[in-house]
């Protein structure tokens, strides 16, 4: 029988790629609770209905991406194909918006898309995220900009490169659609399938395509810029201007449009040109319109979410699995497997990093063994130590040895750790 394997688009993370993981959990937990954001937890699953709702009916997510299914009760449910939603429906379900406002929190887990599996593309993947919820002022969209920029820059993420641009009020997508629509038809036959379908459901969608025709087209297509109502650009222009406060460098965009439904006004995206296709880190924008939208007060938001996976492929690992041990046991007979296990719990509860031999291997080789594990001391125990009521300490970076008698044990942590 040939071995199972992991399914496709999903990955195993273990040493040393997960010293990279912890090191990512670490920094963004400290930028971001310095910014008053508290962790949040939501279930990896979801009413489906959820989904539908807020991401829209005609994106790629709702359309080819879920992993949608119906449990034992024939609930129809979706694992998590991103975080807004969820934390938006349990800031709704728990009436948070009770409290004062902004609610501010981050979120890092598993999301699942039913995605073509490439480098920085995974089926179960992994999202750093924020949600701002309750103020409509241009200092929050420029705090949350921020705040990605600060995770990649304490990440050493090189070649980082923002785009803004605003989606501006519903109707300006409605007319701007229009005027989309109205563009690109009189190029109808030039399009090709996939393209005349963007047309017909969602003609903003046109304005990310990858095909160059498509790209030529858009050269001289109206701009989205053009068709901002008087809030929306007021809106805009104070978020560059708070973003120019704080020397960050941005280009603006007309062309970046999200992928999920939901969006409006403020839309940005953070790329590293150190990745390769897959290179957008970060993206986000507002949402004003999806509380309401899902049954609860009216207040606007605002958040971001950046793919773990791809900040991996611009962190370099080290690639060495060393274990950097303080002390490695060494046992030879069985008297002293016991009164070395002992000692090795005795050495963890003083919080040194301990690790025992478990082979039956002549000292000389498992002292080999404690090098490779870059440990600083070894301790040797034999049947000789034993008779004489001893253990023998050995440094083994500047070859020193020292006997400890087996009533001073209490001495060896501190003799360790001064060393
Ligand atoms: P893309 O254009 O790369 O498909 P998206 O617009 O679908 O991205 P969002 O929904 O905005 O992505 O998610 C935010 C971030 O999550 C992305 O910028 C990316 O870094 C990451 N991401 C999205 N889908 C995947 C995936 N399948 N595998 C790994 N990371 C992903
Ligand atoms: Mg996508």
């Amino acid at each position: 029988m040939s071995p199972i394997k992991a399914p496709r688009g999903t990955k195993d993370t273990f040493s040393p790629e997960i010293n990279s993981w912890q090191l990512i959990e670490r920094i963004s937990s400290e930028v971001l609770e310095l910014a008053n954001y508290k962790e949040i937890r939501t279930p990896i699953f979801e009413h489906s209905e959820l989904y539908t709702k807020s991401l829209g009916q005609v994106t790629d997510v709702v359309q080819k991406e879920m992993y949608s299914f119906q449990d034992r009760s024939e609930r129809n449910l979706t694992l998590r194909p991103e975080g807004t939603a969820g934390v938006i429906r349990s800031f709704i379900e728990h009436k948070l918006y009770v409290n004062p406002l902004p609610y501010r929190v981050w979120y890092c887990g598993p999301m699942f898309r039913y995605e073509r599996p490439q480098a920085g593309r995974q089926r179960q993947f992994h999202q750093l995220g924020l949600e701002c919820i309750g103020i409509l002022d241009p200092r929050i969209d420029a705090e949350i900009i921020n705040l990605a920029l600060n995770v990649l820059e304490n990440l050493k993420i090189p070649n980082l490169s923002l785009e803004i641009n605003s989606l501006g009020s519903s109707e300006t997508r409605t007319y701007y659609k229009e005027a989309l629509y109205n563009y690109f038809n009189n190029y109808i036959s030039d399009l090709d399938t996939e393209s005349q379908m963007r047309l017909q459901n969602n003609p903003l969608r046109l304005l990310d395509s990858k095909d160059t025709k498509i790209k030529a087209l858009l050269e001289e297509a109206p701009s989205l810029l053009d068709f901002l109502d008087n809030d929306s650009q007021i809106h805009f222009n104070l978020v560059c201007q708070y973003l120019n406060s704080l020397s960050i460098r941005y280009t603006i965009n007309p062309l970046l449009v999200r992928g999920l439904d939901y969006y409006n006004k403020t839309t940005f995206e953070i790329k590293s040109s150190s990745l390769g296709s897959q290179d957008t880190l970060c993206g986000g924008g507002r949402y004003d319109g999806l509380i309401q939208s899902l049954g609860g007060p009216e207040l606007p938001a605002i958040g971001w979410a950046m793919g773990i996976e791809r900040l991996l492929l611009s962190i370099p690992t080290n690639n060495q699995n060393i274990a950097n041990l303080d002390c490695y046991i060494i046992t030879l007979g069985e008297k002293a497997k016991i009164l070395a296990f002992s000692i090795l719990n005795q050495l963890r509860n003083s919080n040194l990093k301990v690790d025992i031999s478990f082979y039956d291997s002549n000292i000389q080789k498992q002292i080999r063994r404690a090098n490779q594990l870059n440990a600083t001391t070894c301790i040797i125990i034999g049947d000789e130590e034993i008779q004489k009521e001893i253990v023998v300490l050995k440094w083994l970076k500047i070859q020193k040895q020292e006997e400890v008698s087996l009533n001073k044990l209490d001495n060896v942590a501190y003799k360790i750790l001064s060393s």
